[in-house]
C-alpha cells in the first residue's frame, strides 16, 4: 500500500518535507491553516504572538518565509546533528539559491553603517541572500512580502509539492492529532471557508494539536531556537 504523509504548516519547515516526500513518490496531504496569498500581500497575514517578546509569524501559504528578509546563513551546525542530521549545506544553497547580492543592490543606509563599522575596525561582509538579483526591485519591502518575487519562499517548495502530486489545503486549522497506540494516525482540521471538520486518517484518541507539540518540544533534546532581531524607527 502506498505510504500516506500528512504535513501540517507549509512554512520552511513544512513545505520541504512535503517537497522531499512528494517527489519520492509518497502521497501527501499538506495542510495550512492561511490562505493562499500573493506575494506582494504577505504583510496582511502576520500573526503575532505578543508575549514577553514578540514573535513575529505568518500564517499562509508559505508561512513566515513569505516575510523573511532573504537571510541565507549557515547557522545550527552541531545542534542539527544532535539530531544525527548532516546537513548538506551547499545543496540547501543550491535550492533556495543563496548568494552574495552584487555592489549595486546595497543601498545607501547600509553603505553608512558599513563604512561606520569598518572605521572602528569591524571587519564588514556581505550578508548571502537567497533573492535573485535580476528580479529585485530594492525597495525594501522583503518583510512585507516580496512584490517582484525575487525572493525564495517556502511557495516555491508547496509550487514543487504540487507538482509532484500533493494535495495542499489552505485554511485548514489542524486541531488535533489522532493517537493509536502510540502512534499518530491522523488529524482533525477545521476549515474556515467550509463549515464543517475535516477528518483525516481518524481512528484512535485525539490530541489537541498544540499540547501535542508541546509535548514533543518538552521531550526533544537539544532544541534550538534561532532568534532574529528586528529594530525599527
Ligand atoms: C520579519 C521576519 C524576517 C525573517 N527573515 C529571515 C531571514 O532573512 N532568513 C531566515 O533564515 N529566517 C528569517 N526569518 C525566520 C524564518 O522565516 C522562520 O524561521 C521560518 O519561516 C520558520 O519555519 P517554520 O516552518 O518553523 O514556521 P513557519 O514558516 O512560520 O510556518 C508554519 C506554518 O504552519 C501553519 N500552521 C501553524 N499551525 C497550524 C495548524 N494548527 N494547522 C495548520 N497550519 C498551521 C502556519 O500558518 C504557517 O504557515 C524571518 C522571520 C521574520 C518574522
Amino acid at each position: 500500500m502506498k505510504r500516506r504523509v500528512v504535513v501540517v504548516g507549509s512554512g520552511a519547515g513544512g513545505a520541504t518535507v512535503a517537497k522531499e516526500l512528494a517527489s519520492a513518490g509518497i502521497d501527501v496531504t499538506l495542510i495550512e491553516r492561511g490562505a493562499r496569498v500573493e506575494g506582494k500581500d504577505a504583510f496582511k497575514c502576520y500573526a503575532n504572538v505578543h508575549s514577553a517578546v514578540e514573535i513575529m509569524r505568518a500564517f499562509c501559504l508559505g508561512g513566515t518565509t513569505m516575510v523573511s528578509v532573504g537571510n541565507g546563513v549557515r547557522t545550527l551546525r552541531e545542534e542539527i546533528q544532535q539530531f544525527g542530521i548532516r546537513l548538506n549545506y551547499e545543496e540547501v544553497e543550491r535550492d533556495l539559491g543563496v548568494r552574495l547580492l552584487p555592489e549595486s543592490l546595497i543601498g545607501e543606509g547600509t553603505r553608512r553603517i558599513a563604512a561606520s563599522a569598518e572605521k572602528l575596525g569591524f571587519k564588514v561582509e556581505r550578508m548571502p541572500k537567497f533573492i535573485a538579483a535580476e528580479k529585485c526591485t530594492q525597495d525594501g519591502r522583503c518583510a512585507f512580502g516580496c512584490p517582484s518575487s525575487a525572493k525564495w519562499t517556502a511557495l516555491n517548495f508547496v509550487e514543487s509539492a504540487e507538482r509532484s502530486g500533493a494535495r495542499v489545503l489552505t485554511e485548514m486549522l489542524v486541531e488535533e492529532i489522532v493517537l493509536r497506540g502510540g502512534e499518530v494516525k491522523g488529524v482533525l482540521a477545521r476549515s474556515s471557508t467550509l463549515s464543517h471538520k475535516l477528518k483525516i486518517h481518524r481512528s484512535g484518541r485525539c490530541c489537541p494539536f498544540r499540547r501535542c507539540f508541546r509535548d514533543a518540544v518538552a521531550s526533544a533534546k537539544g532544541f534550538a531556537a534561532h532568534f532574529f532581531v528586528l529594530s525599527f524607527r
